[in-house]
Order: C-alpha cells, then structure tokens, then sequence
C-alpha cells in the first residue's frame, strides 16, 4: 500500500574507501571484442541534439529533441508523427562504464566539477572595503557604511555612480557612523571625506545606496585573488540563476559583478566594497549584501580528496579509459554505437509520439543535508565548517560518496500534462523492453581488467540495473546489460607470416570476486543497482512537504523553519539522507517537529533575505 507520509530521495552515495586505488601493474595483454547488449528496464532518453525544437513548441525558449537517431534534423520544423530508428551512441555507454568502473575499482571521480557551493546562512554579514596595496596584494579592511540621501529614494546624481565608484562627501554627523550623506561629488578635493559606492537593492527592497567608508582596522592580510573572484562569482551567479529574480535586480547583481571584476583585475579603485563575515577566525567570507549566502571557501573537487581527478599518478580508470590534459593518456577500449533489435515499425520504440517532462535541475552541491557527512554529534554542518552544541568547529567537509540514482518501478513512472515552460523539455522517450545490441573493442588491456569489463556489462543476469541517458531522478534510463559473447583475437607467427586467431574467450565463472573488484563498495553497489531495492511503497522523489511543494519548503523544514535565525551558531539540520544500507532508506515529508526558528527577534521578514531558497 502507498505510504504517501514518505517518500525515497532519487538519489544517494556509495561510500568511498579509504584510499584510491593505483593503476594495475599486470603485464598480460589481451586484444578483442565484447559483444553485449542493453534492455531497457524504464523509458530512456538520449537526444538528438541537431534540431533543440524537434517538435517545433510554440512556447517561448521551450526545447523539444527527438531521440538520438543518424538523421540530421536540422532542416526539421517538426517530426511529431515522423519516427526514425533509434540508435545509443558509444560515448553515452562509454561515459556509464566508466562511472560504474570508477566505483568498483576505488578509482577517481572523474566527473567533479569546479563549482563553489553556495549556502544561505543565518548570519549578518558586515560593511567591509577589499583593499588592492601598493605592493599589489590583497586585503580585506572594516568599513563604515553611510546612507546616502535624507529620503526614502536615493538622489537622483547617483545615477552616475557605479559600485565601487569613490565618492567624496561632506563628514556626515554622527560619530557611531550612523549620520547619512547629504552632500557629495565624483570630484576630488569637493568635500574632504571620502567612500565607495554600493548600490544597495542587491536582492533587498532598498532604495538606498550606501559609501563605504574605509577603517584602519584590517580583518585579513593577503587574500588570495583568485580565490576571492571565484567566491564573488560563484555567490553572485547563484543569485542571477534564481528562476524568481526579478529584472532589476539581475541587473543590479551583473553590473556590481563587472564592476567588481574591475577592481580585481586593478581596473578601478584601490578598494571594493563587500560585505564580510568571520568564520572561526579564520574563513572569510566575501558577499555582496548584508543578509547573504555564503560560499565555500573551496571548490567542489577540493572536498574529495584524494579522489580528485588524478594528476600523476594514475587511478585503474584513468589508466584503463584514458584521461585528458596533463600527463595525457590515450584509452585502450572502444564503444561502438549500438543498435536496436528490429520492430515492425520505428513507431514502435517509442512511448509515444512526445512528452513533456519535468524540470531536470541540475545537481544541488549547496544540500549539504544530503551530500556531505554528517560529522558526529553536529547540529549544523556546511564545507568548511560544523555547528556542535552552539559552538563553530572549522573542519574539511566530506563528500558522501558517488552519486548513484536508485531504480523506479516501471509501472510508477507516468507521463502526465506537464505545462511546457522554458525551463522544462518535450522528449520521445523510448519504451522500456527494448533491446539494443552493441561492441566494446578491447586493444591490449590485461585479463583482470577485461574480466571487470565484463562482469559490468553482465550485471543484469544478477538483476542489477544501470542508468543511462536523461530524466535520471524521475525514473528514466535504467537498463540491464547483458554479455552475449567475448572474442579474443591472439597473434601467431606461422613461419614468416603474422596470423591472427580468433578464439572465444570463457567468461562464464567471471564473478564480482574473481574480477578483483572493491569488497568495500559491494554491498552499497549491488543494493542500489538493484531493480527492486526501493519498497513499492515509496514515491521516488526529490524532497516535498506536499505536492504543492516545489522543493524549497521541505529544506527549509528541514533547517527549522521558515525563519532564518540571526547567527549561526543556532543553525540547524533536522534529517541527513539516510545511508545506502539503512533499513529504511525513506525520509519522511514532515521534518520541522516543532524545531522553529522562532525566538529570532532580529527577523526580517519584509526584505525577503533571510527566507531559504535553494
Ligand atoms: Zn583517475
């Protein structure tokens, strides 16, 4: 019976070992073929990208792709009712084999990117002035911030000022710094005082604009630039990709990004004005207003160790698939495109004519919920640091794992009217039960290693499935593999002349174990593989209070309510994502138990800052 109180995240982590693997050092080298094929357990989706309007959607910026076929569809105005054959290119099971390798092997993630995660936190960030010195390096300076302009509208001479821009000002009256600015000018020597813009209305519903105005007292030395532009950049961008920003304030966020690359680059003025916030004495972290996000002092990649990306030395992956940039090395395997097994009609792959799906958003690093360790005993945690009884540790955050997608239950996936947005896409997704059949070329590459190739490309026979293509989250693209052959091709010297001899290759006593793979990740592997694993039950879903729930609401939930508190020290984190292995592996919709925010006195509500939005 549905249980509709909860519901199963769409994905998890298996965890990583405690160490990366090196590269094998077996000398054997086998030469061949791999004949196997795939089944389509769910629908799947893989586009054709030569025509982003396939259907030719009246909406605006609404993308429809037909599925991956050889026919270029550039000149298309639309295929509905037109079914071409479909095909899987290589690189799209080459990009899974690898995944699945990387994980069974103790091998590098490949795929980590260098996003910086962006957190909204609970604490007031404070006025501060970015100081370029005379030697070139960077600081980081307390400021004064002074209103400019007696009313509620700013004065209409700002106009020509941009953020960052010096402004000179007679002394303003009070001497707590509070006084606003009544007179000012762009020119030098007009007024004796001097600041720096900041065009308040970043995300705020202020009219003002601020100068700051620089203090003695230094909060950091050296700064590292770099560093700092790629925080700003990473905070600011996530503010403009907020699908509910409004126009003016996307432009307020972009010109003070500019101005702000300025001043970095040594551009503009010796100083920038920020807003900053402390962390433990020692991070600190850079924004541009008052009530913020903050950003991780590092990126992504950095969080996962020593599985990073290798550099010198080689992991089995890298060894065996290849690895671009420095310290290149070409692969010694190759997928072949795969083909379908013939129907009556090309109409008959496909779920249907078209569908819309549901918004695919991209990966959110900034859960910490879900994808960092719970350190123990902590209320709170992020990247760089956790929250224990109300104290702030600083600590290297650890990344959960590899990010696997559990498998839906064919019958729970439906394609209901979904309302074509520019942010959702119209696909043809093929049915599930449809076979694909394919090659991998293997070209001196040892017998342990092809005995690993095998045992992931015969995974279905044990009921394990794995995913391919789009629409991962909601259920699409899992798929069985299945081996039906393995050729070896071995060179023999008859006198004189180079033969080749062709011989098959036994693969039938090829296990998990023989194959030499991690008996660390088996267990994680093989249940979240596994076609079955999640109770018929659960909804697969991502995090909802209801079905009203867009997302943001049950994560706000999670972190006590809708209210912000006002330091973080009294941030919390209700429910981790459970472990792979955890009996019961849902989470339940409701999460707040009562835990609010509400003693924050500081709240306000009316600028709309402190309210989470992911
Ligand atoms: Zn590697």
């Amino acid at each position: 019976m549905a249980d509709s109180n909860r519901f199963v995240n769409p994905y998890n982590f298996i965890s990583l070992p405690n160490k990366k693997a090196k590269a094998y050092l077996d000398e054997d080298k086998h030469y061949g073929v791999i004949h196997y094929s795939i089944t389509t357990k769910t629908p799947l989706f893989i586009p054709n990208s030569s025509n982003d309007n396939a259907f030719g959607c009246k909406e605006a910026d609404h993308k429809s792709f037909d599925f991956f076929s050889y026919t270029d569809l550039s000149n298309e105005k639309n295929v509905s009712g037109k079914y071409y054959e479909p095909v899987v290119p290589g690189s799209e099971m080459r990009g899974l084999v690898r995944n699945v390798y990387e994980t069974l092997t103790d091998s590098c993630m490949g795929v980590l990117n260098d996003d910086y995660p962006v957190k909204r936190i609970g604490a007031k960030f404070k006025p501060g002035l970015l100081h370029i010195q005379e030697d070139g390096s960077l600081s980081l300076v307390e400021a004064i911030s002074i209103r400019i302009g007696e009313s509620a509208k700013h004065p209409k001479e700002m106009k020509k000022f941009e953020d960052g821009d010096k402004i000179y000002f007679s002394n303003h009256e009070a001497s707590n710094g509070r006084g606003m600015i009544r007179k000012f000018s762009k020119n030098e020597g007009a007024y004796n005082t001097c600041g720096y813009v900041i065009k308040w209305g970043l995300g705020v519903r202020k009219e003002h604009f601020h100068a700051f105005k620089a203090s003695n007292k230094v909060v950091k030395k050296n700064m590292e630039a770099a560093a700092v532009k790629n925080m700003m950049d990473a905070i600011v961008t996530s503010y403009i990709e907020q699908p509910s920003i409004k126009s003016n304030d996307e432009d307020a966020y972009k010109s003070y990004l500019s101005s702000f690359k300025k001043f970095i680059k040594g551009d503009k003025e010796a100083y920038f004005p920020v807003n900053y916030s402390v962390v433990g004495n020692d991070i600190v972290s850079i924004a541009p207003a008052t009530f913020s996000k903050e950003v991780s002092s590092r990126s992504l990649s950095d969080y996962a160790g020593v599985f990073t990306p290798c550099e010198e030395e080689l992991c089995p992956a890298c060894d065996l698939f290849g690895k671009i940039g420095d310290n290149a090395k070409g692969s010694r395997i190759r997928f072949s495109d795969m083909y379908v097994e013939k129907l009556d009609s090309n109409k008959s792959y496909y779920v249907k004519d078209f569908v819309t799906i549901d918004n695919l958003s991209s990966p959110k690093i900034s859960n910490v919920d879900f994808y960092l360790v719970k350190p123990k005993n902590a209320d709170f945690w992020t990247y760089d640091y956790y929250i224990e009884r109300g104290k702030i540790h600083l600590y290297d955050g650890s990344l959960r794992g590899r990010k696997y997608y559990w498998h839906h239950h064919p019958e729970s996936i439906s394609f209901n009217n979904v309302k074509r947005t520019k942010l959702n896409k119209t696909i043809r997704p093929i049915k599930e039960g449809i076979t694909f059949n394919g090659e991998l070329y293997f070209d001196g590459i040892s017998k342990k290693q092809l005995n690993q190739l095998i045992y992931i490309l015969n995974t279905g026979k044990d009921g394990l499935g794995l995913k391919l293509g789009m629409g991962k989250p909601l259920g699409l693209g899992s798929v069985t593999c299945s081996v039906s052959g393995v050729e070896e091709r071995k060179i023999v010297f008859d006198q004189d002349k180079v033969k080749y001899d062709v011989s098959s290759y036994d693969y039938s006593n090829v296990t998990y174990e023989s194959a030499g793979l991690s008996p660390s990740v088996k267990k994680e592997f093989e249940k979240i593989a596994g076609l079955k694993s999640v109770p018929k039950q659960y909804e697969i879903c991502y995090p909802k209070t209801s079905d009203h729930d867009k997302g943001f609401e049950w994560f706000q939930n999670n972190h006590g309510g809708r209210r912000m508190p006002d330091t973080r020290e009294k941030m919390r984190i209700n429910r981790a994502l459970p472990k792979i292995l955890e009996n019961d592996i849902s989470l339940p919709q409701a999460v707040n138990g009562g835990n609010s925010y509400n003693n924050n006195k500081n709240f306000k509500k009316k600028n709309g800052e402190n309210v989470w939005k992911f």
